[in-house]
C-alpha cells in the first residue's frame, strides 16, 4: 500500500558545538558552530627540514587542506617552525600551521617563542604529557603557551596513548561496582574523561570555551562511532574527527569512510583528517582528496565536479569509457585551483561518463554535462547531453579530446559569467 505521507529525505543532521577560530594573518578558519566541516591533514615530513616541509604543506594546501598539522618533537623542529612559516607566506600559502607536541611540547613551547608564535593552535595528547604530579603542570604550561599567544588547541586523546593511569584509576572503580562493566566501555570512559578533564583543567586556567577542540581518536570503526557518540552528547566542544591509524589503500580509505560517515550524518565532528598510510611514492594528498570525498558524498560540501560513471560491464566495448573517465575526473581536478578562482560555483558542476546506451542517456540528462559511449552492437556514436538534452554527437578516435572540449567551453560560458551554450 502506498504511503500517504512523501519518503523523507535523508540528509546529515545539524551540528550543535561552539565555534573555535583557527587563525593565521588575515586567514580565519573556523571550525564548529555553522561553519562547514573542516578538512585537515598533517605532514610526514622531518620538520627540521624546511624546505620540505613548505613543501608538502603547500602541496597538502593546494589539494584542499584547510588545516595542515606537523609534528614538533625536537628543538630542530621546533626551531624550523618559523621558517616554515615565513617559507609559506612568501610562496602565497597561508593555510594555518597546527603543531603536534608530544611528551615535550611544555618545553619546546617555552624556550622556542617564536614557534610558539607561528602556530595557529597546538596539538596537546594528555596521555603524552607527563606522568604523575608531573602531568599537571606540564600540561599547565602549555596552556599558559596558548593562552599567552593567543591559540586555540586540541586536546586529543588517542588510545594508543591513553593516560594509564587515569585507565587504571576508572578499572579500578569498575571493579568495586556490583556488576562491573566490560573492560571496552571502562576504556571508552577513560578516553572521554580524560579529553573532557584535560578540557575542564584548561577552562580554569583561563581558557574560553571557544578556543579549545576535542578529539578521542581510536582505529576500530565501532568503537570510534561509539566514543565520539558519547563525547558528542557530553559537551559542546567542536569536535575533530578521524580514524586513527586507518591503515593503507582500499581498507584505510574504506574504514574511514565508514566510521566518519555514520558520525558525520549524525551531525558529529566539525573537523577531519584520515589518517592514511600513503603506499610507497604514492602522494600526501590522497588523505585529503579521501576527506574531502567523504564530505561531499554526504553533501555536506562540494569541493570539486562530481563525475558520474557506470562501472561498466559485458555491454562496454572497449576501454574507451575507463579512459574517458579518468581523464575527465583527473582534467576537473587538475584545474581545480584556477577555476575556484575563475569560475565561482564550478565545483556544483556534474559530468555523467557512461558506458552504453542502458542508463547512459537517462543518467547523462541528470547531469549537467553527460556522454553515453557506445556499447555492444551500437552505433559508434556518442551523444552528448547538456542540461537535460542531446546537443551533439560524437563519433571517431578524438571523442575524448572533444568531449573535454565540450565541458570546458561548457564550464567558460556558465561559470564565466556567459549563457549556456547552445551546441559545443
Ligand atoms: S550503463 Fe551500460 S555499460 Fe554501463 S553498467 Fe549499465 S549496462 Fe553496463
Amino acid at each position: 500500500m502506498q504511503s500517504s505521507l512523501p519518503i523523507r529525505c535523508a540528509e546529515p543532521q545539524a551540528r550543535h558545538t561552539r565555534q573555535a577560530r583557527v587563525v593565521w594573518g588575515s586567514r580565519v578558519v573556523t571550525v564548529g558552530g555553522d561553519a562547514p566541516v573542516r578538512v585537515q591533514s598533517m605532514t610526514n615530513t622531518d620538520t627540521a627540514d624546511v624546505i620540505g616541509t613548505a613543501v608538502q604543506v603547500k602541496a597538502l594546501a593546494l589539494a584542499g587542506s584547510e588545516l595542515v598539522r606537523i609534528t614538533v618533537n625536537t628543538p630542530e623542529a621546533a626551531q624550523a617552525v618559523p621558517h616554515i612559516r615565513e617559507q609559506l607566506d612568501r610562496m602565497g600559502v597561508d593555510v594555518p600551521l597546527i603543531g603536534d607536541f608530544h611528551y615535550n611540547g611544555h618545553r619546546l613551547l617555552t624556550d622556542y617563542p617564536a614557534c610558539a608564535e607561528a602556530l595557529s593552535k597546538y596539538r596537546i595528547n594528555p596521555g603524552n604529557v607527563g606522568k604523575a604530579d608531573k602531568r599537571d603542570k606540564q600540561f599547565g604550561q602549555m596552556i599558559e603557551a596558548a593562552l599567552r599567544w593567543n591559540k586555540p588547541v586540541r586536546i586529543g586523546v588517542n588510545w594508543g596513548s591513553l593516560d594509564q593511569e587515569l585507565l587504571a584509576s576508572l578499572m579500578d572503580q569498575n571493579s568495586r561496582r556490583s556488576v562491573p562493566w566490560d573492560a571496552k566501555p571502562v576504556m571508552y570512559e577513560a578516553l572521554i574523561t580524560s579529553a573532557l578533564d584535560s578540557a575542564q583543567r584548561a577552562r580554569d586556567m583561563g581558557m574560553e570555551p571557544g578556543q579549545i577542540i576535542l578529539s578521542c581518536k581510536v582505529s576500530g570503526v565501532q568503537d570510534l562511532i561509539s566514543v565520539y557518540g558519547e563525547l558528542a552528547r557530553r559537551c559542546d566542544y567542536p569536535l575533530h574527527l578521524g580514524l586513527t591509524e586507518a591503515g593503507m589503500g582500499t581498507k584505510g580509505i574504506v574504514a574511514s569512510t565508514t566510521a566518519l560517515s555514520v558520525l558525520l550524518q549524525q551531525g558529529i565532528g566539525d573537523t577531519i583528517r584520515v589518517s592514511l598510510t600513503p603506499a610507497p611514492g604514492e602522494s600526501r594528498t590522497q588523505e585529503v582528496v579521501v576527506a574531502m570525498e567523504i564530505l561531499q558524498a554526504l553533501g555536506l560540501r562540494t569541493f570539486v565536479p562530481s563525475v558520474t560513471a557506470c562501472p561498466g560491464c559485458g555491454r562496454t566495448t572497449s576501454t574507451t569509457f575507463q579512459e574517458l573517465t579518468k581523464q575527465i575526473d583527473d582534467f576537473l581536478r587538475a584545474q581545480m585551483p584556477v577555476w575556484r578562482e575563475r569560475y565561482p560555483g564550478v565545483e556544483k558542476l556534474k559530468v555523467a561518463v557512461m558506458g552504453c546506451i542502458v542508463n547512459g542517456p537517462g543518467e547523462s540528462k541528470h547531469a549537467d554535462i553527460g556522454i553515453s559511449l557506445p556499447g555492444t552492437g551500437e552505433a559508434p556514436a556518442a551523444p552528448v547531453f547538456i542540461d537535460g538534452e542531446k546537443r551533439l554527437t560524437l563519433r571517431g578516435e578524438r571523442i575524448a579530446q572533444e568531449f573535454q572540449q565540450v565541458v570546458e567551453n561548457y564550464i567558460e560560458q556558465r561559470f564565466g559569467g556567459a549563457r549556456a551554450p547552445e551546441t559545443a
